[in-house]
Formats: C-alpha cells, sequence, structure tokens
C-alpha cells in the first residue's frame, strides 16, 4: 500500500481540502498509474455536495484521468510502464453478467465499481477518484491515450467525451446528417465537435447569442437562439438527431418538433425535476426521445481513437488542486470554457 496525497470533500457542506488517499499495491492484473491530470465533471459537485443523496464521505472526486503508466502486475498483457492511459468512471465490473458480455460495464447488474463514490467490486473497499497523483486499477478499465492528444485537453474526453460519442455511434451519425446540440457547457462543446468531427452538419441551440461566436468555433455550421419563438418554425422538421446536454429544466416538447419524422432526441443533460412532456409530440412522426450513459470499455477507446485521428480534444482550463472550490463555483455560474482540468503536479509541490 502506498500513501498519496490528494484532494477531497471531507463532508457534504465543506470545502474539499488537502488529504492523503491509500492505494493498494498493484496486483497481478493491475495497473499503477501516476495521474497527470484530472478534469472537473458537473457531477463531481453533485455528489461532493451530496446532491443526489447516499454520498461517502470523505471523497475523492475526479473521473476524468490521465497520466502514464507507473508500474504493472506480473499478468497484465496490454500496457508497459511509461504508456499515456486515462480512466473513466469505471474500475471495475463484474465481467461476467449479460451487459458486461455485451461490453456495456457501465450497465453492470451487479453494479460495477465507480471510480469515485463507491466501492471495489468487494463491496467493502471504497473507491477514490482522480483528484491525486496515483491510481491502481485492473487493466480492463485502463484505456490507452495515443500520444497525440494532448494530455491536459484530453482528459475531459474520458467522461464528457464518451458521453456526447456514444448517442451519436448509437444513432448512426455520418457525413450530411443534421445535428443539433442543445446547450453549451462542458457536454454541448464535446458534442458540437464529435459531430462535427463525423462530418455531420451541426447546430448550436442555445438560450443564449453570446454563444453563438463560441459555438461557431467549435465547429457548428448553424446556431439558432431558443429563446426566439420564431426558430421553432423555421427549423420544424429539421434534425436527424439532437443531443440535449441541458440540465434545466426545459420544454422538450417544442425540442421534438425540430425533428424530422423518425429523428431522435437524446437526453444526457439531467434536469432534477421531472418535464411535462406530451406523448403526441412523439407519435406525429415516428419520433423517438432516449437517454445515454457514458460508454463501455471497449466504445470509450474507439472514441479516444477516433478523437486522435480527428485532433478532438476538449477545451480546457488548466488548474492547480488548490482552485478546487473556486472552480466548482464558477463552473456553477457557466463559467468556464469549457472543462476545468486539475493539473496534479500541484499536489505533489503542496
Ligand atoms: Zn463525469
Ligand atoms: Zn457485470
Amino acid at each position: 500500500m502506498s500513501k498519496v496525497p490528494a484532494y477531497a470533500a471531507p463532508s457534504a457542506n465543506a470545502p474539499l481540502a488537502p488529504f492523503t488517499v491509500a492505494r493498494r499495491d498493484p496486483g497481478p492484473h493491475d495497473v499503477a498509474i501516476d495521474i497527470e491530470f484530472c478534469g472537473i465533471c458537473h457531477s463531481d459537485v453533485h455528489q461532493a455536495r451530496d446532491e443526489w443523496g447516499g454520498s461517502i464521505f470523505p471523497m475523492v472526486p475526479g473521473h476524468e484521468i490521465l497520466g502514464r503508466v507507473r508500474q504493472v502486475g506480473a499478468k497484465v498483457t496490454k500496457f508497459k510502464a511509461g504508456d499515456r492511459v486515462g480512466v473513466g468512471c469505471l474500475v471495475d465490473s463484474c465481467q461476467d453478467c449479460d451487459p458486461c458480455r455485451r461490453h456495456k460495464e457501465q450497465f453492470c447488474q451487479k453494479g460495477g465499481a465507480f471510480t469515485y463514490n463507491g466501492t471495489e467490486m468487494d463491496r467493502k473497499t471504497p473507491t477514490y477518484g482522480g483528484y491525486s497523483t496515483s491510481v491502481v486499477v485492473s487493466e480492463a478499465f485502463v484505456l490507452k491515450v495515443p500520444e497525440g492528444l494532448d494530455p491536459a485537453a484530453a482528459a475531459p474526453l474520458l467522461c464528457a467525451g464518451i458521453t456526447t460519442y456514444s448517442p451519436l455511434k448509437q444513432w448512426h451519425c455520418k457525413p450530411g446528417d443534421k445535428v443539433g446540440v442543445v446547450g453549451l457547457g462542458g457536454l454541448g462543446h464535446m458534442a458540437v465537435k464529435l459531430a462535427a468531427a463525423m462530418g455531420a452538419e451541426v447546430t448550436m441551440l442555445s438560450t443564449s447569442r453570446a454563444k453563438e461566436a463560441d459555438a461557431r468555433r467549435l465547429g457548428a455550421h448553424g446556431f439558432a437562439l431558443t429563446s426566439d419563438d420564431a426558430v421553432f418554425k423555421k427549423l420544424a422538421g429539421h434534425f436527424d438527431l439532437m443531443i440535449d446536454t441541458v440540465s434545466a429544466p426545459h420544454d422538450l416538447n417544442r425540442e421534438v418538433g425540430l425533428l424530422r419524422p423518425e429523428g431522435a432526441l437524446v437526453l444526457v443533460g439531467a434536469p432534477p425535476e421531472p418535464m411535462p412532456f406530451s406523448s403526441f409530440a412523439l407519435i406525429m412522426g415516428n419520433k423517438r426521445m432516449a437517454g445515454s450513459l457514458i460508454g463501455g470499455l471497449a466504445e470509450t477507446q474507439e472514441m479516444l481513437d477516433f478523437c486522435a485521428a480527428k485532433k478532438v480534444v476538449s477545451d480546457v482550463e488548466v488548474i492547480p488542486a488548490q482552485k478546487v472550490n473556486e472552480a466548482y463555483e464558477r463552473m456553477l455560474k457557466g463559467d468556464v470554457r469549457y472543462r476545468f482540468v486539475i493539473d496534479t503536479a500541484s499536489l505533489k509541490s503542496a
């Protein structure tokens, strides 16, 4: 066992503070990783503040982990010391249930092992995330990160990237498809970049005209101001696919009206309250509404390789761990373009 520096939330009501976390010695199938960068996801804030209930404290958040392999166990075959690697939202699963066998480890019937705010599959040992200088993870849950990707900017691919890549793949996004992305934040900016890289004609839908220039810079071909009622007439029946990243209540029925017949609206943002919804909006045109949660390990690897080939990374603001509380406040105000990433060198010097 080794003790390494980290940043942790001691309780739901206290700011994050320096903490020491114990990492196991790597077993035969384990990879020990020196963490270089860790992205800050909105779900980190919700869980560190126990807004979803059931949080485990002290909590070391972080599931957008990027680093280099320090050491591998005797039976590890895919990795060697020095390899650049990533870890996303999962560090283990039963690897035996139906979803696991279908490479959908995110739906493991035994619950899987989340990277933090959970337990290992023994259901006793707490998991601690990436706001830390190192982590030990089973080989099957470690991803290869191509060297061509900037490491700080690649970290958010491990959650924000796969969360938006997976629905684009599930609905077979292809060149020429008309894709609408609703909301420009951490998820929305990745959805724009990835859909554009797949050759889609991308439109950003936002309540704020101030987002237009950024949306176009990120690759959007069009912009629609959703506070303008005329937009819903002009773009009625327009989109093959819409990815909705908004986590505040909004009008889903109007969004469905923008889909062509048999088009799909996929929700990846999670407003806390249920939203009213009319069945007619879907029935008239065989439209589909769906949700999507991260991706399995194989799909996450496919996404990283796609991003390397297309030179897609996140737009990031790199911060020292000591600024994490400030970053949380700024995120809640939407004051980040578009993802904070912790440089873990700040923990070594602390
Ligand atoms: Zn996340
Ligand atoms: Zn399973």
